[in-house]
C-alpha cells in the first residue's frame, strides 16, 4: 500500500482526542512511508493530517475543486496540489489514485465520501479498502445504522462487513493490508432471485 486518500472533517471536534489520534495516524502513515491523498483543505483534521504527515517527512497531495481554492481554504504548503472543477471530479480524482481510503470523524463531506466509497465497491467499480478510524466512538451511530440496514434487507452483511472499523490507527493499517474484496456474482444473482421470488 503506496497511498492511502485520508477523508475527514474540514471542522477540527470539539474535543483534543480527535487531533491526537489524526496525528498519530499521520505518524503511522509516514513510519510506513504511505503517502497522503486528502482534500488538500487548511482547516480541521484535514490540515492536521496534513501537517503532521509533513514534519514526519511524508508526502502530501491534496485535490480541490476551484471553488474552493477561491474561497481561500486550500493548503499552500504541500508538496502537490490537484485542480479540478467539481466535488464529483474531485471524488473520482481520489478513488484513481489511492490504494485504500480512511475515514476519520468529520461531517456531511466526509459522510459523502465513506458512501461514494462504499457504493462503488457493492458495484465492485472499486476494490480498494476502506477504513473507518473510529476515534472515541465517533461513528457507532453510523455503523448501527448500517446493521439497521442489514437487518432490515436494504444492506448485505457481506458489505457491511467489507466495511473495515478500528479504534486504533496500527491496528486500522495492519486490517487494511489484509483486506479481500468481496465477490460480485453471487450478490446480482441473491438480488435477481429476491426480486423474482417477490
Ligand atoms: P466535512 O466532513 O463536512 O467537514 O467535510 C470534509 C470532507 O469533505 C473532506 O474529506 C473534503 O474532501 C471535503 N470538504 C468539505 N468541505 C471542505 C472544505 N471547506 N475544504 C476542503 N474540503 C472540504
Amino acid at each position: 500500500m503506496k497511498r492511502i486518500c485520508v477523508f475527514c472533517g474540514s471542522s477540527m471536534g470539539y474535543q483534543r482526542i480527535y487531533r491526537e489520534v489524526a496525528e498519530e495516524f499521520a505518524k503511522q502513515m509516514a513510519a510506513r512511508k504511505i503517502d497522503l491523498i486528502y482534500g488538500g483543505a487548511s482547516v480541521g483534521l484535514m490540515k492536521v493530517l496534513a501537517d503532521t504527515l509533513m514534519a514526519h517527512g511524508g508526502h502530501v497531495t491534496g485535490i480541490m475543486p476551484q471553488h474552493l481554492i477561491d474561497k481561500e481554504v486550500a493548503h499552500d504548503g504541500i508538496h502537490q496540489m490537484i485542480t479540478v472543477n467539481s466535488m464529483a471530479e474531485r471524488k473520482t480524482q481520489m478513488l484513481e489514485m489511492a490504494d485504500a481510503f480512511v475515514a476519520l470523524p468529520g461531517g456531511f463531506g466526509t459522510l459523502d465520501e465513506i458512501s461514494e466509497v462504499l457504493t462503488l465497491m457493492q458495484l465492485r467499480l472499486s476494490d480498494k479498502p476502506l477504513a473507518l478510524l473510529n476515534i472515541k466512538g465517533y461513528f457507532d451511530y453510523l455503523l448501527r445504522f448500517l446493521d439497521h440496514g442489514v437487518s432490515e434487507g436494504f444492506i448485505r452483511e457481506e458489505h457491511r462487513s467489507s466495511l473495515i472499523v478500528s479504534l486504533e490507527p496500527k491496528a486500522l493499517l495492519q486490517k487494511l493490508n489484509s483486506f479481500t474484496p468481496v465477490e460480485m456474482d453471487k450478490w446480482i444473482s441473491d438480488l435477481k432471485t429476491e426480486s423474482h421470488a417477490g
